[in-house]
């Protein structure tokens, strides 16, 4: 039975009993008066318990049941239950919610939540560091009264979300962002934004090449057409000797079109390829040696060659790399240098294990000012004299790339008018030297 009715009952009980013994002591009038005074004993005992119920309620989170019998005693137990349980499944809204707010703000892209007026709900710390808002300070403001961009405040106007909005920051310079817009829920919308300022530089980088090496191979290329076509038009009406001349500027021409297309083909060929591996060794005297004999076949007796192999020592790294990168150093230093320049060729151990590889000559040199670009492709201080030796303009990119994937640096030191020194420092790891002894042995 339900515990309500069986309290009640046995109230009624012990009241029926008094009012009983009380009538068959003092007549009717002692029975009312009993019944009376047990209702009020109850009522006062329902009382008491109420008000130890309010301030329960009333009192902090947690604290103990009061004691009671009955049914008193199984309402307090059951509503301590349902308070404990609300508390557990609150705990476990206010861990999850907490995981999501950490979740929203570890994402690389800016997340803002915008309520009815654009109103700024919510954001995460990506989004404040894209439009230099503050959470806590700019809640409620609309974001059309904080990021001012015409292109920004007309993007959320016109509400056409089909494609993102790009934008410029007015915070960081350079920096671009992606922006675009999710409506949901009745009048909520989310704003999220992308830094793209790295993959609009690739675009770019890539629109240029494109640009650069189109105007590269089309310069050669009239050049033979302009040939081809007076040898079609003119040929019986020549003088002696100048279709071999014709002949020979056009396949200058075209041997300097394909010395660019290998160019080309090696910098995308080291680009794309994995990582020289540790376990290939170059004498690094063989390959002065090797590259020296090429320099002095391009130079034809104009120069004068020195090596200076210094300490035996091998390098870990790709020998077909490392020669092409030597190889572009002391083409350019030949080609730099004036007839009867000096070029070297030198490498040196330091102290700290790592080599040093240096192609030195005392040429033209190069202005200060041409240094840091002197590696981007196509960059050439002087045009004329880069063609008229064959030069791509690729050659110290191909150095540059080559190096770095052997975690070398190249330093370039030059002064006008006396000469250069291109270096590069290889570090510990990609140098091996022989083991003490082993050279006296050997
Ligand atoms: P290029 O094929 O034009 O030589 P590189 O990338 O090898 O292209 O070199 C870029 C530019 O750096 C050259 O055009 C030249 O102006 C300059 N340069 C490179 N090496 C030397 C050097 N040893 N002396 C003077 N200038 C040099």
């Amino acid at each position: 039975m339900n515990p309500v009715w069986l309290g009640a009952l046995a109230r009624t009980g012990v009241i029926g009993m008094l009012a009983l013994a009380a009538w068959l002591a003092g007549g009717a009038r002692a029975a009312l008066a009993a019944i009376v005074i047990a209702l009020a004993a109850a009522w006062l005992i329902e009382l008491r318990h109420l008000a130890r119920l309010r301030r329960w309620l009333g009192g902090p989170q947690g604290a103990a049941t009061p004691d009671a019998s009955g049914v008193w005693g199984e309402t307090f137990s059951a509503l301590a239950r349902r308070a404990r349980s609300a508390q557990r499944t609150r705990n476990e809204l206010a861990a999850a919610l907490a995981r999501f707010t950490d979740a929203a703000h570890a994402m690389p892209d800016g997340v803002i939540v915008l309520a009815g007026g654009d109103a700024i709900e919510w954001m995460n710390r990506t989004a404040e560091s894209h439009f230099g808002l503050d959470r806590r300070r700019d809640r409620g403001v609309p974001v059309t009264n904080l990021v001012r961009q015409p292109d920004f405040v007309g993007y959320l106007r016109n509400a056409d979300f089909g494609a993102p909005l790009a934008l410029e920051s007015t915070r960081i310079p350079g920096q671009r962002l992606s922006l675009q817009v999710v409506p949901f829920g009745s009048e909520r919308r989310l704003l999220v934004s992308r830094d793209i300022t790295q993959i609009v530089a690739l675009e770019n980088m890539r629109r240029d090449f494109v640009a650069n090496v189109s105007h590269e191979l089309k310069t050669p290329l009239t050049v033979v057409g302009g040939f081809l076509e007076t040898l079609a038009e003119n040929l019986p009406a020549l003088e002696p000797g100048q279709a071999e001349r014709f002949v020979g500027l056009a396949l200058e021409q075209a041997r300097h079109m394909q010395r660019l297309i290998e160019d080309l083909l090696t910098l995308s060929r080291i680009e794309s390829a994995a990582p020289p591996a540790l376990d290939e060794e170059v004498e690094v005297a063989e390959l002065l040696a090797e590259v020296g004999r090429e320099a002095a076949a391009l130079s034809s007796g104009r120069h004068g060659i020195e090596i200076e192999a210094g300490e035996a020592a091998r390098l870990l790294g790709s020998r077909s790399e490392l020669r092409s990168a030597l190889a572009n150093l002391a083409s350019n230093a030949v080609r730099y240098t004036p007839e009867g320049g000096r070029v070297a060729l030198r490498w040196r151990l330091l102290e700290d294990g790592s080599g040093l590889l240096s192609i030195e000559d005392n040429g033209i040199g190069i202005e200060a000012r041409h240094l840091p670009r002197l590696t981007e492709r196509f960059y050439r201080v002087d045009q004329g004299r880069s063609r008229d030796t064959g030069g791509t303009g690729l050659g110290l990119a191909i150095v540059k790339h080559v190096l770095a994937r052997h975690q070398a640096r190249l330093e370039i030191e030059s002064t006008p008018g006396a000469g250069s020194r291109f270096s590069a420092r290889f570090p510990p790891s990609r140098v091996r030297t022989p083991a003490p002894g082993a050279q006296a042995r050997s």
